[in-house]
């Protein structure tokens, strides 16, 4: 059973939901339950609004030096609870242990990042046509309700609620009911480092219940959503209701764009895990691997090397590179598309099998000979398979990769150094790496084109959607 029961933490209390509910996180490597956590209801989440509406008078009038001390000595303390923290993200949703152990130390990063940042942060004084200055202010938006999503539980959790806070804001957190854990503890350390209580609740609960008492909270002055775009269309459409700030992470179909002209076997050798990593439950995933046609052959030689070697198992052994999908009815999802991919004409040139043993695992997949306008082009699967394209000449690899709703991720292999620039900008998405797996880092903005997001986090924008912008004038006429 899952032993003592996960309250939530409201008000800087652990209390049990007002209804007395409860639920089951299970271990997807194991398959058996690993905590029971308390239900949040409708009630809760109005409580837990309340609290943050009464810290915000103090919180939200200190000054940012201030609030930068306490998140300095929450992030050490973060960053003390490495081991603690991964292994709990690890057994909660199947996170290989050295990726959740380098999640954690992340959180601590952002945290820092943002305790440093909040005091260069701030107006400036305009010129205008009259005798007088105007002044502007950055302010704190007051109540912000932030909904996160399972797959990088406690990254995202901290995303959003480093700079919300670090801004003078106040948060609700609801992560996802499959993976809660993570946010509950990060709240625990923040209130050992000295955030007042109500700062930070965290209300883990069912999506609609307290998704819903949250986004059409009078109270609630944000809503900051990671999750799918058709949860995310639900949110502005309700948020709109009482005119919230809203901000949007949602899902991704991006591409991974190999010309040529590329180091083929570098590119062969890492873009797996642009899509692999964490089974392929990454908004970010190059699930589309976009191949100029006379690389074809040499690419899909390293690319495939590179896939069967990596180590899929236990995500607790340190040696682990792919643990499991979160849930059984994920990875039912992800044979579904491997399914339909192959019906479409597409061709499993590894992986599409489950391993022996108990555990969510499935090998990771590459499907070869797709086009862009099969269901396993066009729909985020959010599991360990890649698409593989091929395309004639720069335009068409343009053309490919900009044929989907959505506009998050993506990365491009090539040594041309007017083309890397040409391209990346020629891509309507949000981030790209040029030679690279890698587009998002705590210093540098990070959000969705097109249906993959409104706004921005990390970096100083994620300050500026924390925040209300006030304009002062001042007369000086005698
Ligand atoms: P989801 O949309 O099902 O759920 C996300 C969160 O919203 C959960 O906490 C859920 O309980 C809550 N929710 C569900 N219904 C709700 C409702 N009606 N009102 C309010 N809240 C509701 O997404 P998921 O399955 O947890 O996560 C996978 C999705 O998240 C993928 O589409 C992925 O691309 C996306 N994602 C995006 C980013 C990004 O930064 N762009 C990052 C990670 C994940």
């Amino acid at each position: 059973m899952g032993g003592p029961v996960e309250n939530l933490l409201i008000d800087g209390e652990r209390v049990p939901a007002a209804e007395g509910r409860t639920f089951d996180t299970v271990n997807p490597a194991t398959t058996e339950v690993f905590r029971t956590v308390a239900e949040a209801g409708a009630e809760d989440a109005d409580r837990a609004v309340r609290a943050a509406a009464r810290a915000f008078e103090d919180w939200g009038a200190r000054t940012p030096i201030q609030r930068a001390k306490v998140l300095y000595r929450w992030a050490d303390l973060i960053e003390e609870h490495i081991d603690e923290l991964g292994l709990l993200e690890t057994r909660d949703m199947g996170m290989a242990l050295g990726d959740a152990r380098w999640c954690a130390g992340n959180a601590a990063t952002v945290m820092r990042y943002y305790a440093g940042a909040v005091d260069k942060f701030f107006g400036s004084t305009i010129p205008v046509d009259r005798d007088g200055i105007v002044l502007t202010f950055r302010e704190p938006i007051g109540v912000t309700a932030l909904i996160t999503p399972w797959n990088f539980p406690l990254n995202i959790a901290n995303w959003k609620t480093a700079p919300a806070i670090a801004a003078g804001n106040t948060v609700v957190l609801k992560p996802a009911s499959l993976s809660p854990l993570t946010a509950l503890r990060y709240a625990e350390l923040g209130l050992e480092a000295g955030l007042p209580p109500g700062v930070l609740n965290v209300v883990p609960g069912p999506g609609r219940a307290v998704g819903d008492a949250l986004v059409e909270h009078p109270l609630v002055g944000k809503v900051g959503f990671t999750g799918s775009t058709e949860v995310g269309v639900e949110i502005a459409r309700k948020a709109a209701g009482t005119i919230k700030r809203v901000t949007l992470e949602l899902g991704g179909k991006s591409a991974c764009i190999v010309f040529a002209d590329a180091d083929l076997e570098k590119a062969g050798r890492m873009a797996p895990f642009s899509v692999f990593e964490n089974a392929g439950q990454d908004c970010c995933a190059r699930s589309r691997l976009l191949v100029e046609e006379s690389a074809r052959d040499e690419l899909l030689e390293h690319y495939v090397a590179a896939t069967r070697a990596i180590v899929v198992g236990d995500p607790e052994d340190g040696a682990t590179q792919m643990g499991p999908l979160v849930s059984a009815p994920q990875r039912e999802t992800v044979e579904r598309y491997i399914a339909k991919g192959t019906d479409e004409g597409a061709t499993v040139i590894e992986g599409g099998t489950r391993p022996e043993g108990a555990g969510y695992y499935l090998r990771p997949t590459i499907l070869d000979g797709c086009t862009n306008d099969m269901v396993v082009a066009r729909e985020e699967i959010f599991g360990p398979v890649v698409s593989v394209i091929t395309f004639r000449d720069e335009a068409e690899a343009v053309r490919l990769a900009n044929d989907t709703p959505y506009g998050l991720s993506g990365s491009l292999w090539t040594r041309d150094g007017a083309r890397q620039l040409r391209v990346a900008r020629a891509l309507r998405t949000g981030g790209i790496g040029v030679n690279s797996n890698s587009s998002v880092f705590p210093q540098a903005p990070f959000g969705g084109y097109k249906q993959s997001g409104v706004g921005k986090e990390l970096g100083m924008e994620g300050l500026v959607h924390n925040t209300e912008l006030k304009s002062v004038f001042i007369s000086t006429e005698a």
